[in-house]
C-alpha cells in the first residue's frame, strides 16, 4: 500500500530545465522552468533549488514532508556518482555533482538518471506503458534514446549504458553516426542526422519542396519541413520517409524479437506526426519480428508532458528499487 507523498522532479535540457512537483500518484501538482541556455551551473543550480522551495511553499508543503527527488539528465554522465558529465549541448556542465548538490540542498534522497532512461520510466509508471512487466521506450527525436523496461526493471547493464537503441549499427555500409559509428539506427532514423543529410543534398535545390517547407532556406531543414512535403506528397520527400520507415520498422523488429515487449512508446515524431509515422510503420514491421511477439507500439501518452514527469518517475523507480514505494498498479 502507497501512502501519497510529495516528491520533485529535474528534467535537464541544454536551454531549459523543468522543475516539478507532483504526488507519488502521478499528480502534478505545480512547475517551473529554470533557464540554462549557455548558461554557467555555478549561476543555474542555486535557481534549481529556489525554484524548487518556491513551489514547496506555494503549495503549503512543508519541506520535511519532501520524501525524495529525481533528476533526469542528457549523457554524458556518471550515473553512480551523480555527475553531469558536459553534455553536447551543455558544455559548460562539466563534472557537475548535481545529485548530491539537489540532494543535500533539500534534505532528501536525490536520484539521477539519463534523460532516455528517465522518460522510459515516466511512460511506464504513468503514460502507456501502464501495468505491464516488459516495455521500451524509445525517444525519436534529434537522436534515438532508449529506455528498456524487462521484467519490471530498468535495464542498466555493467555500466548503464544499456538502452543506446540508437547506436545499435543495422547496415554497416550505412551513413556515419555523429558518434562516429557507421550506419547505425541513430544515422539513419535519427531527427539531427536526416535533417543534416537533406540540407547537404538539397543546398543547391530551391525548387525542393523540402527547401520551400523550411521557409526556402536549405540550412533550416529540419523534420518539420520534411513532414510538410511528405504530406503534400513530393515524390523524393516521400522516398526519404519511406526509407526512414523501413530502417524504423527494421530495428523496432529486431528489439521486439530480442526483448519481447508489451509495449513500445515512441516519442517526439510518432507523437506529432501519427499516422503519417504510425501506419508504414506498422505495414512494415511484420518483416522484422515475428507475430508471435504481440506487441503493442504506440506513440507516448505523455508526450509533451514526458519531461515534467522524468524527473518525478526517476525518484519514484529509486524508491520502488529501495522497496519504499510499490508500482502503482500493484496496489
Ligand atoms: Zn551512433
Amino acid at each position: 500500500m502507497n501512502e501519497t507523498f510529495p516528491v520533485l522532479g529535474f528534467d535537464i535540457g541544454g536551454t531549459k530545465i523543468a522543475v516539478c512537483l507532483a504526488l507519488s500518484d502521478g499528480t502534478i501538482l505545480a512547475s517551473a522552468r529554470v533557464d540554462n541556455r549557455d548558461r554557467d551551473p555555478k549561476d543555474v543550480l542555486p535557481e534549481l533549488v529556489a525554484a524548487g522551495k518556491k513551489l514547496l511553499a506555494e503549495q503549503n508543503i512543508q519541506p520535511g514532508a519532501l520524501k525524495a527527488l529525481g533528476i533526469g539528465s542528457p549523457s554524458p554522465m556518471d550515473w553512480k556518482a551523480g555527475m553531469i558529465q558536459a553534455p553536447h549541448n551543455m558544455p559548460r556542465w562539466k563534472d557537475v555533482p548535481i545529485r548530491d548538490y539537489l540532494a543535500k540542498e533539500f534534505g532528501v534522497p536525490g536520484f539521477f538518471d539519463n534523460d532516455a532512461n528517465a522518460a522510459g520510466l515516466a511512460e511506464w509508471l504513468f503514460g502507456a506503458g501502464q501495468g505491464v512487466d516488459d516495455m521500451i521506450y524509445l525517444t525519436m527525436s534529434t537522436g534515438i534514446g532508449g529506455g528498456i523496461i524487462t521484467s519490471g526493471r530498468m535495464l542498466r547493464g555493467r555500466n548503464n549504458y544499456a538502452g543506446e537503441v540508437g547506436h545499435m549499427v543495422i547496415d554497416p555500409t550505412g551513413p556515419v553516426c555523429n558518434c562516429g559509428q557507421k550506419g547505425d539506427y541513430e544515422a539513419f532514423c535519427g531527427g539531427l542526422a536526416i535533417a543534416q543529410r537533406l540540407r547537404k543534398q538539397l543546398a543547391d535545390q530551391p525548387d525542393s519542396a523540402i527547401v520551400k517547407a523550411a521557409g526556402g532556406n536549405a540550412e533550416a531543414i529540419d523534420m518539420r519541413a520534411l513532414e510538410i512535403a511528405v504530406r503534400e506528397g513530393d515524390a523524393f520527400a516521400v522516398s526519404v520517409w519511406d526509407e526512414m520507415m523501413e530502417r524504423n520498422a527494421q530495428a523496432m523488429g529486431a528489439l521486439m524479437n530480442i526483448f519481447n515487449p508489451s509495449v513500445i512508446a515512441l516519442g517526439t515524431i510518432a507523437v506529432h506526426c501519427g499516422d503519417l509515422f504510425m501506419k508504414p510503420l506498422m505495414e512494415r514491421i511484420t518483416k522484422y519480428s515475428w507475430p508471435q511477439m504481440q506487441c503493442d507500439i504506440v506513440p507516448s501518452k505523455l508526450g509533451s508532458k514526458a519531461g515534467e514527469y522524468s524527473g518525478i518517475a526517476v525518484a519514484l523507480y529509486s524508491l520502488y528499487e529501495r522497496g519504499e514505494w510499490t508500482l502503482p498498479w500493484s496496489k
